[in-house]
């Protein structure tokens, strides 16, 4: 990690404080609703005195193109004393059609904790922070646009390893400059964030993925090796990592990302317990999904229908991977995931697809 982060430096030479500059995060707030706006048609009228559980949240009325209501949207993105710690979407009520087929709408929010504005600047989102915010908003559009019948299969009720799909796949749209050029603007000047900046963020977002995807892998590998123990009753934890280790043929230079004591996925609860895969499982969808927004235009309209009609408004109403199959044309391959994390170049160089593994 200490060598990384120099080579990281050395190579990529990114000033963070420079590029949260062109990040306030009413800049980032309009770029997540033109992003839904163009793709889904939908858009966000501020009702400044709907009741609120907090003064700093912000509500909007969600309209369809033909102005009807979709969803009310809460947003929450400052820290309080009483909030808990990370990002997260939830409802304060789910959506549904009763048995007269009326649609119930659903009441959407999405919580933060970025750092507040100070005397003399607006809050200024890392680009960690604007990833957070379009993967929360994704969310949101699973929440908002659900169409399905039962509540318990709305939105983001869905699998485990199918609820990231939504979030992760809006990520991508951020860092697109057909979009970010339209937000990313300096907090100051009110300049567009430059072209060498935008590739400077391009570049390092490759930066040491071998060893992180590796790492990931090894996580995800163990926890499932855990699960599929029978008896645990004299079981040494040092002794089984390293017999899981060499199984794997996992490289020296990689350790494991968390030492099983301490791995919350797989002890902290049974919501995990061989779940660890699922984001990377997550980032197969999201990289094969997005790349037929890229080869299409990532504002087509038909490509944008497909995805709404096929796996947002669908939430847990249908298995998964035929959600897939529809809005993609075919199964999932691990090929865009390589080509984003930068390990293989183009195109041409296909690996297995997953249904011959
Ligand atoms: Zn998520």
């Amino acid at each position: 990690y200490y060598y990384a982060e120099k080579v990281r430096k050395a190579k990529y030479d990114l000033d963070e404080d420079e590029v949260s500059q062109y990040f306030p995060l009413e800049n980032v707030r309009k770029g997540i609703f033109e992003m839904a706006n163009r793709l889904y048609g939908i858009t966000f009228v501020e009702i400044p005195d709907a009741p609120k559980y907090d003064p700093e949240v912000t509500v909007y009325d969600v309209l369809d193109s033909e102005g009807k209501h979709v969803a009310v949207f809460m947003t929450d993105y400052f820290t309080r004393p009483s909030k808990r710690q990370g990002a997260w979407m939830s409802e304060f009520k789910g959506s549904y059609i009763d048995d007269k087929g009326i649609a119930h709408r659903p009441i959407i929010y999405n919580v933060c904790n970025f750092s507040h504005p100070t005397a003399d600047a607006p809050a200024l989102l890392s680009i960690d922070n604007v990833a957070t915010m379009f993967h929360e908003f994704g969310h949101g559009l699973h929440g908002m646009l659900s169409r399905a019948k039962y509540k318990s299969q709305a939105g983001t009720n869905t699998d485990r390893d199918f609820v990231e799909l939504p979030s992760q796949i809006h990520e991508h749209w951020a860092m697109e400059p057909e979009l970010l050029k339209s937000f990313a603007r300096h907090y100051k000047t009110g300049e567009t964030i430059p072209d060498d900046l935008i590739a400077k963020l391009q570049a390092a977002s490759t930066h040491n993925q071998g060893f992180t995807t590796t790492e990931l892998a090894g996580a995800a590998l163990l926890d499932l090796k855990w699960g599929q123990l029978t008896n645990t009753d004299s079981i040494d934890v040092e002794s089984f990592e390293r017999e899981v280790a060499s199984q794997l043929n996992m490289p020296a230079e990689v350790q494991y990302r968390y030492r099983s004591p301490y791995f919350k996925h797989v002890f902290g609860s049974d919501e995990y317990s061989c779940g660890y895969y699922t984001y990377l499982w997550a980032e197969v969808l999201d990289t094969d999904g997005f790349e037929l927004f890229k080869e299409k235009g990532i504002f087509d309209p038909e490509t944008a229908r497909s995805f709404r009609e096929n796996v947002l408004e669908m939430g847990g109403s249908e298995d998964p991977m035929e959600l897939f199959i529809k809005f993609r044309g075919r199964k999932p391959t691990p090929d865009a995931l390589l080509r984003n994390r930068g390990l293989i170049e183009s195109k041409e160089l296909n690996v297995n697809t997953l249904e011959h593994k």
